[in-house]
């Protein structure tokens, strides 16, 4: 087979990784050990403010608090993975006819942590996120991800600009997308008819396809409430 007739055979399934991949959130997560000052710093801040650019001062907050790299990392790892998503990301293992990515505005350090602890790092092919690292000090340094010109998205990343260049890179046979976010909408938007998203049910990204922002939206639409539901699709529409 040529390249290009397999490249039609692909399918590219990506995941949105706070509360769809993971069950809770990193940002939210990691606050916890800012007590309440990081709290209070979080309280103090509207909607329009750069979520990424208080992470970053909410960062430098815990580690004032004397909390260092290795007990940072300790805390993220206590996060959960369903044990059914995870089948499902197993299920994907050692695919050569799926490319299996990562779109996340949380940060390149909670993600590597994480995908660590479950054995995940072969998997994905590629992680875009905010890209982060320890500084000499210990603490916590975080950029945005990219600058765009998008007027919907966030200041640090348009998901839909990377779900763009992920799709003109390859033609891909069929995509899939799993979200819950606001953030996912604008990703969701570039799927075609055939393609399938599995938007968490009860979050934001259900609600936004409802209104008129979501009226552009063309592919198959599966709620799921818990990586169970996900497993099962997977099961049925991505087996080998
Ligand atoms: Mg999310
Ligand atoms: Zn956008």
């Amino acid at each position: 087979m040529t390249a290009a007739a397999e490249a039609c055979h692909r399918t590219l399934v990506v995941f949105d990784f706070d509360q769809s991949l993971l069950e809770d959130d990193t940002d939210r997560w990691s606050m916890k050990l800012g007590g309440d000052e990081a709290a209070a710093l979080r309280a103090s801040r509207g909607r329009d403010d750069c979520w990424t650019d208080l992470m970053g001062e909410i960062f430098a907050v815990i580690h004032s608090k004397g909390v260092g790299r290795e007990q940072f990392e300790a805390h993220m790892q206590g996060m959960v993975i369903h044990t059914d998503m995870l089948a499902a990301c197993k299920l994907m293992e050692g695919r050569t006819d799926v490319d299996c990515f990562i779109l996340s505005d949380s940060n390149s350090v909670f993600i590597d942590v994480l995908l660590e602890r479950y054995v995940l790092k072969n998997l994905f092919k590629r992680v875009v996120t905010n890209p982060a690292h320890f500084d000499e000090n210990g603490c916590l340094r975080i950029q945005h991800c990219h600058s765009h010109s998008c007027a919907t998205c966030v200041l640090n990343l348009c998901k839909a600009e990377f779900m763009s260049e992920f799709i003109a890179t390859t033609p891909y046979a069929r995509k899939v997308y799993i979200g819950d976010g606001g953030g996912d909408l604008h990703a969701a938007l570039q799927l075609s008819p055939g393609d399938t998203l599995l938007a968490r049910r009860g979050y934001p990204l259900m609600k936004k396809l409802a209104t008129p922002a979501g009226q552009d939206f063309k592919a198959n639409l599966v709620p799921w409430d818990s990586g169970t539901d996900v497993l099962s699709w997977f099961q049925k529409h991505l087996s080998s």
